[in-house]
């Protein structure tokens, strides 16, 4: 136990965690010439192309310090906001971290954020000043803001280049003398924190454990906390660059655990894992269910796929237990689900995995949040509104809740007042300006998870010519105006397209997406009258002329192979083509209330 070191690597995005993290295997001779590849720790082939970390991942490494050896296990953390649940347990599976700064970008709100959960959960942060080859760097005001950050002393701030490898051998030192080595009793009965698991379609859920008190044993019948089952250890392990079968993780070690468990949803992250015959009385503190926090109709573009779409998604949760999905249908789309994300990277990676992986083609809604409506008939709990069509009779309501957050951003001092138009644009409220040094100011905002979920990151980038950053926590359910705004195509409602949107901005948002519809549905034979309404009332209207189009009437006869190949051009472009009555509907036209702007 004292030659255990467990660390993670925190960061705010691009700032170099991966890289690092790299180096450190390549140090420590974790990893062979044949095995190097870049970002090691990013799986995922959409991870790589992203060159973000979606999942965390473990590794271990051995590195002899003063002729002693020792085992380092480095816990990567989601870069995420999305994932900001996962991180947590990442984290409060370690004693230490390294705080990763870009030398020129200096700490940013992710920084930050990562940075209070660390110190939650009591770990010694190491501060590493990354990136001090470019030559934009500025390792000296860099360094002051990382020790006002932290009340440290510079001597404490790492110098380091993940890309040329400078400081990696005093980081590894640092790691072994500043971050304690666990604590923890072997001989109580067996508690392990569940910080992780990835879907193995061979061997089942491997569940990445942390062992807190006492140990785990090949062929132990365990027991997981928080769902009540039990099974074997059938294999436990370490995590090298391949998994090592072992016979026993002890106190403070990190490992993985197969048990034949075939749906992700029955491990947990955050579970504790005991002895079923001798379960802990003392489950690690901190589990929580994740909950989805956006949520979209997922539909298939033929309708024919519906049964196709649901053994798809089905394997999906499978390997994704925080995607949900209830099936709906949709007067205008017909069946479909209705899928709960984690927010909107994670609905994209479904969007996307559903169409790599299982060669779907769907047509997805505009996405919400989640909110609560009570009726005037004062029952205490709830209508939970995931889709805008389950929204009460406005008759019956008496009010609507909507989720909110707490909205981090650090900017420079000069984008001030367009992040703060921004924000108030988007229904902040401020709660507090914090000047972190002349040129850098902390600004936080309350604001409705439904602003921000969608466009706002990209508009903050636009405000702030790039020179801001973001993060946020929920903050809870607080009461707001809302109503439903409907979109009518030749007179026909078409629930898809509904949207709940703050009353204060409804009208704004019907012309607009009149507007932006006309601009994205094809003009077809017949004129296509476009309104929006809320209830009864039209509250704006446009119309999509008449156009005869006739893709072939321009090759004058004669040639027939390239008029096939026009007509199968066409039969293409239509592929994300929804049919809704009589009118052909593109995806885009599905997201148009998202990109109003
Ligand atoms: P992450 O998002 O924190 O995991 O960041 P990455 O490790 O993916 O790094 C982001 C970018 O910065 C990549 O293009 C890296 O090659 C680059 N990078 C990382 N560390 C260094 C460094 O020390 N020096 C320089 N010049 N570039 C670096
Ligand atoms: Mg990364």
């Amino acid at each position: 136990m004292e030659k255990i070191r467990n660390f993670c690597i925190i960061a705010h995005i691009d700032h170099g965690k991966s890289t690092l993290a790299d180096r450190l295997l390549d140090f420590t001779g974790s990893v062979t010439e044949r095995e190097k590849q870049d970002q090691l720790l990013d799986n995922m082939d959409l991870e790589r192309e992203r060159g973000i970390t979606i999942k965390s991942h473990a590794i271990q490494m051995d590195y002899v310090h003063n002729g002693e050896k020792y085992v380092l296990n480095l816990i990567d953390t989601p870069g995420h906001v999305d994932f900001s649940y996962e991180v947590s347990r990442s984290i409060a599976a370690c004693e230490g971290a390294l705080l990763v700064v870009d030398a020129a970008q200096s700490i940013q709100a992710q920084t930050i954020s990562n940075l209070y959960l660390a110190l939650e959960n009591d770990l010694e942060i190491i501060p590493v000043l990354n990136k001090v080859d470019l030559p934009s760097a500025n390792p000296e005001e860099v360094t002051d803001d990382i020790v006002d950050l932290l009340g440290c002393s510079p001597e404490d701030v790492i110098p380091a280049s993940a890309k040329t490898g400078l400081g990696i051998q005093d980081i590894l030192t640092a790691i072994i003398e500043r971050v304690p080595a666990p604590k923890g009793n072997p001989n109580e009965s067996l508690q392990a924190l569940v910080f992780d698991s990835v879907y193995n379609p061979f061997r089942g859920v491997e569940t990445y454990f942390r062992v807190v008190n006492g140990e785990i044993t090949k062929g132990q019948k365990i027991k997981f906390v928080a769902t009540g089952k039990s099974y074997e250890a059938d294999e436990i392990g370490t995590l090298k660059l391949t998994q090592v079968p072992k016979k026993k993780i002890s106190t403070g070690d990190v490992g993985y655990l197969i048990t034949g468990i075939k749906d992700a949803r029955e491990v947990k992250v955050g579970d504790t894992i005991t002895d079923s015959a001798h379960p802990t009385k003392n489950p690690i503190g901190g589990f929580e269910d994740v909950k989805p926090m956006v949520f979209a109709g997922i539909y298939p573009v033929d309708t024919e796929d519906f049964e196709d779409l649901r053994s798809s998604m089905e394997k999906l949760q499978l390997n994704d237990a925080s995607l949900v999905f209830t099936p709906e249908s949709s007067a205008a789309l017909g069946f479909g689900f209705r899928c709960g994300f984690l927010g909107m990277l994670h609905m994209e990676i479904i969007q996307e995995r559903l169409e790599r992986e299982f060669d779907m083609t769907v047509i997805t809604t505009v996405p919400n949040v989640s909110y609560h409506a009570y009726t005037t008939k004062g029952d205490e709990k709830p209508i939970i509104v995931n889709n805008p069509s389950d929204l009460p009779d406005p008759s019956t309501i008496d009010r609507v809740e909507e989720p909110y957050i707490k909205a981090t951003i650090i900017t420079k001092a000069d984008f001030v007042g367009n992040v703060m138009s921004l924000c108030i644009e988007k229904r902040g409220q401020i709660v507090n300006q914090t000047y972190l040094t002349t040129e850098r100011v902390e600004l936080i905002f309350d604001m409705p998870l439904a602003e921000i979920v969608f466009d706002f990151y990209d508009r903050l980038k636009t405000v702030s010519k790039g020179y801001a950053s973001f993060d946020y926590s929920p903050i809870g359910m607080r009461q707001s105006k809302l109503v439903r705004v409907d979109i009518l195509l030749n007179a026909q409602p078409v629930d898809a397209l509904s949207a709940l949107v703050h009353f204060d901005n409804a009208y704004h948002i019907g012309k607009k997406m009149c507007e932006k519809l006309k601009e994205l549905i094809p003009r077809q034979q017949f004129d296509i009258p476009i309104q929006a309404a809320i209830g009864s009332k039209i509250i704006s209207r446009e119309t999509i002329k008449a156009l005869r189009k006739d893709v072939t009437a321009k090759c004058y006869g004669g040639d027939i192979s390239r008029k096939r190949k026009l007509l199968e051009k066409q039969k293409k472009g239509k592929k994300r083509m929804r049919q809704v009555g009589n009118v052909e509907i593109p995806q885009q036209a599905f997201m148009a209330v998202l990109k109003l702007n």
